[in-house]
């Protein structure tokens, strides 16, 4: 690698360090929803808190309940019942799924296995022991904890939550992120353009990507190529915001300003990545607030904020799992890569004779915009691999859905600092 490229890994890590969690605020749960917890959830009590039926049915006693068994019917139990009947040698209760099991009773046999008959009821199979009973604390014991700090509150963790008592919780509000296009050639989307101009489409798009990662835009007009137009936009948008984000301005040309100018306003400095698309960066912080300036073209500045805001806002969250879930995927049509630098290739994932199976969006291009759309997954890979061909195993870092993989929760690299796997081609051939 050239002197000057630092390596990607090195440079977000770099990047992470220099962040400072958001001060936790209380929230009731209902509005904590998609914040990530910034303290423990307890059961206050046992969940379930007593025993109860998991079935509609007959609550029996099970040495009483033989097939072709008469019982007699005393009773009936609803859920949210707090006076129960005793079930007495010889009789049994009707019972509803969620009814507290009475005393004496050890089993439910459900409605489909038992004949009613006035006030008779005869079993057709004994029960198991403890059938159909939810005992109390098979969930979760009292004290125990449902949720750890650093979780996000998706709707499961919001029901566990309230299940466990917590009516408020104590949360991570969503990072405030200032995205700021810059250059002289933008005008906003549907607006008439002269020779030479193009619209604005970080703008939006940054915007997105950062209410994709739960946290909340604040869209702003496109500042021109102007040191002190720029300097009065950042200033402004770094003070209002958590997080600033700027597009363009960063590479080598003339007009190149904003990077001297973050410069100049904060201890913001600029690097060349050792990744592709997205060489240029500039990273720092402006009066304390962490400052992103992204490269402009549009695939660069989605690939950056993937790559680097995406994880960073994760973490000012105090979340746990800084990325994404990946699947092992098998290569449909050549990936490129590069000598150099990571080459992030957006890509598509389909399910294949042999699983599933990614193939590379059209020709990619730090331009090509038509090429990036659609994509539901990206691969990462390493330098110095110059493509991966047709068949080889790859991860693949899913940009959609939301970390499911054969019916379990899936948690990757990236936990809590520690890289619990490279982000990387996992196996070539
Ligand atoms: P720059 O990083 O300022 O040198 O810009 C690199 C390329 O990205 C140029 O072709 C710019 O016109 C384009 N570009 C910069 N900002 C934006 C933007 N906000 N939306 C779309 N294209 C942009
Ligand atoms: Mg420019």
């Amino acid at each position: 690698m050239s002197a000057d490229l630092e390596a990607f890994d090195a440079y977000r890590a770099r990047l992470l360090a220099r962040l400072t969690p958001i001060e936790p605020t209380r929230l009731p749960l209902e509005r904590a929803a998609g914040m990530t917890l910034a303290a423990p959830v307890e059961a206050r009590t046992p969940l379930p808190g007593f025993a109860n039926a998991a079935m509609d049915g007959y609550a029996v006693r099970r040495e009483d309940a033989e097939p072709g068994a008469r019982l007699a019917l005393t009773g009936e139990i609803a859920a949210g019942q707090e006076h129960l009947p005793l079930v007495e040698p010889g009789t049994t209760v009707r019972i509803m799924t969620g009814a507290p099991m009475p005393d004496g009773a050890d089993a439910v046999v459900p409605v489909e296995q038992a004949d009613e008959a006035g006030e008779t009821v005869v079993i057709a199979a004994r029960p198991a022991a403890a059938a159909h009973v939810r005992a109390a604390g098979e969930d979760l014991a009292v004290g125990a904890r449902a949720l750890e700090p650093g979780t996000h509150l998706g709707a499961a963790e919001v029901a566990l939550a309230a299940a466990a008592g917590a009516g408020a919780v104590l949360v991570r509000r969503r990072p405030r992120v200032a995205v700021l296009s810059t250059g002289d050639e933008l005008v906003p989307a549907g607006a008439p353009l002269r020779g030479g101009q193009i619209v604005d489409s970080n703008g939006p798009s940054l915007a997105a990507a950062a209410a994709a990662a739960g946290a909340e835009p604040v869209a702003q007009p496109a500042v021109p190529d102007d040191a002190q137009a720029l300097r009065a936009a950042f200033t402004a948008a770094a003070a209002d915001a958590d997080v600033l984000v700027t597009t363009g301005g960063v590479s080598a040309g003339r007009y190149d300003l904003v990077q001297h100018v973050l410069a100049e306003l904060g201890d913001v400095g600029t690097t060349t990545v050792a990744m592709q698309p997205g060489k240029p960066q500039a990273f720092g912080l402006l009066d304390g607030t962490p400052c992103f300036g992204l490269p402009g073209n549009p695939v660069s500045a989605l690939i950056s904020f993937e790559a680097l805001v995406r994880p960073a806002l994760l973490r000012l969250t105090g979340r746990a799992d800084l990325a994404r879930p990946n699947v092992t995927a098998r290569v449909a049509a050549t990936l490129p890569g590069g000598k150099e630098r990571l080459r992030f290739v957006l890509a598509r994932l389909s399910e294949g004779e042999q699983g599933t199976e990614v193939a590379p969006l059209g020709t990619q291009g730090s331009h090509r915009l038509a090429s990036a759309a659609g994509a539901d997954a990206y691969v990462v890979v390493p330098r110095g691999v110059p493509r991966c061909e047709p068949d080889e195993l790859v991860d693949a870092w899913l940009l959609s859905g939301d970390g499911w993989q054969d019916g379990q929760h899936v948690a990757y690299a990236w936990q809590s600092g520690r890289q619990a796997r490279p982000l990387a081609v996992r196996s070539l051939r």
